[in-house]
């Protein structure tokens, strides 16, 4: 008999957004292994939760590991969680949870907090095709090559930042991409929630004069420009390549109609025919 791994999303900041399910599973589970031992603490005593805790990072120990595997395949069940939000994503979390996989253990999920969906949704920027990209390299070269590499991406970008790098940050993004829209979304579900839209320079103002505290997310709009009507791309082939990026046919229409020397109805029927003949 194998047991069952719950991964667990907690709040990122107000205790009022564990869900009923979270504190049953961190309740029945038999032990849970826990990012920082002092934060879940600190959960479980403001619920009355007495489960016992281990810890488990991503500097802990290939003892320890293996010592939570066998808890699973003892039959016992184990609740991962995080610092806070969900426990894998910029956290650790997902070599357990693919060693249990490997396994044979059941593994299960309570949704919930996730800093950088939230960050995306309040921001007001495209919300239909994102890409996460979490922490930045540290380092200035790496940094700036990530950022080249994702000069092109059309999806809306969202990253982890700490305050003590935004202001580099934000430097290195609007010398790879020039000025695009963005939006800084700080201390979510706190006292202090804040989210400034703007763009990448009036971020940059801000900072200048402001100082940078708390938790934040950037979230910078994806790449607008269409991909290029080179020689011999006609029309109808650029719309196939926007519609089989997953953008609608009016959406597809409205970024083809700034290189097609068409009317815009004209595009829109081609996008209609090439949107029903690719379903
Ligand atoms: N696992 C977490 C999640 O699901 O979002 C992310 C953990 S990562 C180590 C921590 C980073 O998430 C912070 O540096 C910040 O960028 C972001 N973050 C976490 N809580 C936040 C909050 N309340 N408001 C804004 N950003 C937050």
């Amino acid at each position: 008999m194998t047991g069952k791994l719950v991964i667990c999303a907690t709040p990122i900041g107000n205790l009022g957004d564990a869900s009923p399910r979270l504190l049953e599973a961190l309740r029945s589970a038999d032990l849970i292994a826990a990012e920082d031992t002092r934060r879940t603490l600190n959960l479980l005593r403001h619920f009355g939760i007495v489960t016992q805790v281990l810890s488990y990072h991503e500097h802990s120990t290939q003892h320890k590991h293996e010592a939570l595997l066998h808890h699973l395949s003892m039959g016992k069940t184990v609740a991962l969680v995080s610092d806070a939000g969900t426990p894998g994503i910029s956290d650790p979390g997902e070599e357990l949870i693919r060693d249990a996989i490997d396994g044979g253990v059941e593994v299960t999920i309570i949704p919930g907090p996730m800093a950088g969906v939230a960050a995306l949704v309040i921001s007001g920027l495209p919300t239909g095709r994102f890409a996460f990209e979490g922490f930045l390299p540290r380092g200035k070269r790496e940094r700036r090559q990530v950022l080249a590499n994702l000069q092109s991406e059309a999806r809306s970008l969202v990253f982890y930042e700490a305050p003590h790098r935004i202001k580099d940050t934000l430097g290195d993004m609007y010398d790879a991409w020039g000025d695009r829209r963005a939006a800084l979304v700080r201390e979510l579900t706190k006292a202090f929630e804040e989210v400034k839209r703007g763009t990448l320079s009036q971020l940059l103002d801000h900072f200048a004069v402001n100082e940078a505290r708390g938790e934040m997310v950037l979230v910078i709009e994806g790449n607008d420009a269409p991909p290029s009507l080179g020689e011999g791309v006609s029309p109808e082939h650029l719309l196939e390549i926007l519609l089989s990026e997953g953008y609608s046919p009016a959406q597809a229409v409205r970024r083809a109609v700034k290189q097609c020397n068409m009317p815009r109805e004209e595009l829109y029927r081609l996008a209609m025919q090439l949107g029903n003949a690719q379903e």
